[in-house]
């Protein structure tokens, strides 16, 4: 029995897959059927379970995610790709949807860098970026409070100088076992 690399067998898998038509059910345009762009977290717990409790079909919404469901900078790729679903994709409504015992929180800096250090990366490389201005520690922290994170993400999507006023920005938490929601902020009201 030969040993598939995890890029082989989806190489296979998807050779059959397309052979077979498979993806007929899944056609749809780029623009989504419910006008809506989320940010979520990349938990593998979400990866199924979101879609289905929300009632989420292919096509339906934009979906954005990274760790944390985090917007840390007004002018990185997720807010970019905020704004391309609003002006671009006729998404409009904004959720920003974290969930309960994410990854992201509390995060410490340290341990991480020392993973780093155990997988090749030398202190000189870490002390040349902190030589540099740049602030690894700041950069890699997650954060202390869901609920405070959700406001923190609603609120520089919502005053952003380049978000129209007229979008709603709903902050909420799901259950990463249940998909239950729970509402943080309703866009709806400011
Ligand atoms: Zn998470």
């Amino acid at each position: 029995m030969k040993n598939e690399t995890i890029l082989q067998e989806i190489l296979t898998f998807n050779g059959n897959f397309v052979e077979n038509h498979e993806y007929e059910k899944y056609e749809t345009t780029k623009y989504p059927n419910k006008k809506m762009v989320i940010l979520t977290c990349m938990d593998t717990r979400l990866l199924e379970l979101l879609p289905k409790a929300l009632n989420l079909g292919n096509g339906d919404a934009k979906l954005i995610k990274n760790a944390g469901a985090l917007v840390s900078h007004p002018f990185g790729s997720i807010m970019r790709s905020i704004l391309i679903a609003v002006y671009e994709l006729q998404a409009k409504e904004v959720l920003v949807i974290a969930h309960h015992d994410c990854g992201m929180s509390g995060l410490k800096a340290e341990p991480v860098l020392e993973h780093m250090k155990e997988q090749g990366i030398s202190e000189e490389t870490l002390n040349t970026l902190a030589f540099s201005g740049i602030d690894i520690k700041e950069w890699l922290h997650g954060f202390d409070n869901v609920t405070d994170s959700v406001k923190h993400s609603v609120g520089i999507i919502k005053q952003h100088p380049l978000m129209p006023k007229d979008v709603p920005v709903h902050g909420l938490v799901i259950d990463p076992k249940t998909g239950k929601l729970d509402l943080i902020v309703d866009g709806y009201n400011g």
